[in-house]
């Protein structure tokens, strides 16, 4: 078979492929559920911020899974989309036949190593995983070149018989060998031992690329890679914004720009284009409805802010005192002032794509007009409010609930009291309730409209930029039936914006409700 793939192209032992698993391991975090098109949007966004390899999915998992991973495999050309599959017949199947139509087809397999997931999760003996790994590797190699093989929980598995798999999986046709930290157990020393280990110990073990995946439950995520790194592993499986089960999966930006602030010590480079790194953590914020932490790194807001009037002398006279890193390597706009009154449709269309929000997606004629609309009630338009007007038009599209009007009256003295106009699938209906707060009266008006009660989880509301004029954004977390779906909804008014993002929550949930029910999350 010709090896024509990018990623296995010898890239230099210094190059450290990135392997993003946000849409993926990512998404099966409560709440960070995405449907196709917005899947679709990180996809183009990673595509941009040029990583290697982009885990689609886990097609066998349900018919909506197979859908993303089919539709961005044949949406993208430049990096490897591959679909997770279990070592099953079918589950390969179903993963080859998603990724058929890429540019740059491939497939993870994963299996549990670990004796405790061997006993009360699989059920089988070390012979049966062994057995069943290689005819699974046997199978997808008769269709592909780019096999991934994950040792799942690898961090609590004997060292000795994952060197026998690794050794056996190589033999029947993997590329790519990963060994996860699953359950965020690892220490960083240990973690780089076990990556030193493996590579002495397994045969073969020159011939494949070597991959961590580390989970944060200690906090140890990036620490734990960049140890890997140190160890010979050239592959780092992460997601934007860390997100994932738990406490997440090892952060993009992070590990990103630690091998790049650090170049001097670790000697290591990647290929990502780390301008993308700002627009693509915002977006995926405004899709799943989940802000950054202020004190996050590289990426929250706070992360390049220096308060203290002493640092501030310091970074006034030359940044490097208090900087390690340049915003504007991230992509942070240094003057977020960037449109007003007098911008054209087309500035706005191109400072759109330079935030990484795709033009076909949305309706820009609705877009624009909202955004003239906002430049007549504030003087500054900052790209953040630009955002949340594009993905407000994003959202929107084939919903079963629109918002029509809202009238809300309330005073100190009297019970709020609102009056909701909404289009429940094409028809338009009204209905009034009273409650605590206008936002809760409103929510009361919205639940008899569309016959839905779930239970508000989580509710949040952020000026999105400064000033009582500022766009306010919300997002809320509602829960049904054992599903839990976001919400967010963004407005000058912050009950118009609360109502945007519960209704916006009510559409996915029935959009979830309608789709057949995916299998309880599993993976490496
Ligand atoms: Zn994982």
């Amino acid at each position: 078979m010709a090896n024509s793939n990018p990623v296995m192209v010898q890239a230099g032992d210094d190059y450290v492929r990135i392997f993003d698993t946000t849409l993926r391991d990512g998404e099966q975090a409560p709440g960070c559920t995405m449907n196709v098109e917005e899947k679709l949007a990180i996809a183009r966004q990673l595509e941009r911020l040029n990583v290697d390899i982009i885990e689609a999915g886990f097609a066998a998992s349900s018919p909506g899974d197979f859908e993303s991973v089919r539709r961005i495999a044949e949406t993208l050309t430049g990096p490897t989309v591959l679909s997770l599959s279990r070592t099953r017949e079918e589950d390969v199947d179903q993963a080859l036949r998603a990724v058929e139509k890429a540019a740059h087809p491939g497939i993870h397999i994963f299996i549990a190593t670990s004796d405790i997931h061997l006993k009360y999760k699989l059920l089988m003996t070390r012979e049966d995983v062994l057995n069943a790994s290689t005819w699974a590797v046997t199978r997808a190699r008769q269709h592909l070149d780019y096999i991934e093989f994950s040792c799942e929980d690898a961090s609590r598995t004997d060292w000795d018989f994952m060197a026998k798999i690794c050794t056996e999986v190589i033999r029947a046709g993997a590329r790519i060998i990963n060994l996860p930290d699953t359950t965020g157990h690892s220490i960083p020393e240990e973690h780089g031992q076990m990556f030193a280990y493996m590579r002495e110990h397994v045969e073969g073990a020159d011939k494949v690329i070597w991959s961590a995946h580390c989970h944060n439950d200690l906090g140890l995520g990036v620490a734990n890679s960049l140890a890997a790194v140190r160890n010979g592993a050239r592959q780092i499986e992460c997601t934007i914004n860390g997100i994932g089960e738990r406490a997440g999966n090892t952060s993009m930006e992070e590990v990103v720009m630690a091998l790049k602030t650090r170049k001097d010590l670790m000697g290591m480079r990647t290929g990502v284009n780390t301008r993308q790194i700002y627009p693509a953590s915002r977006l995926l914020s405004q899709i799943i409805g989940q802000p950054v932490p202020p004190n996050k790194p590289i990426v929250g807001d706070n992360a390049f802010a220096h308060e203290a009037g002493i640092h501030q002398d310091g970074v006034l006279k030359n940044k490097l005192t208090y900087e390690i890193m340049k915003p504007e390597d991230i992509g942070i706009p240094s003057n977020k002032l960037v449109l007003g009154k007098h911008s054209g449709r087309h500035g706005f269309i191109n400072r759109l794509k330079e935030l990484g929000v795709d033009a076909d997606t949305i309706d820009i004629q609705k877009a624009f007009a909202a955004f003239k609309e906002l430049c007549d009630k504030k003087k500054i338009v900052y790209d953040d409010d630009i955002l949340a007007l594009a993905n407000e038009e994003s959202r929107k599209t084939g919903d079963f609930f629109e918002l029509v009007d809202l009238k809300v009256t309330s005073s100190t003295k009297t019970t709020p009291h609102a009056e909701v106009t909404m289009r429940v699938e094409g028809a338009e209906r009204t209905a009034d309730a009273t409650g605590d707060g206008m936002v809760d009266a409103c929510y009361k008006a919205i639940y008899k409209l569309t016959e839905l009660n779930p239970t508000l989880e989580r509710y949040s509301v952020k000026g999105i930029t400064g000033g009582t004029d500022a766009l306010g954004e919300v997002s809320c977390l509602v829960r049904e039936d054992g599903m839990t779906v976001a919400g967010q909804g963004a407005h000058s008014d912050i009950v118009t914006a609360s109502a945007l993002a519960l209704v916006n929550a009510l559409n996915r949930l029935k959009t979830r409700a309608q789709a057949p029910a995916r299998r309880p999350s599993e993976g490496p």
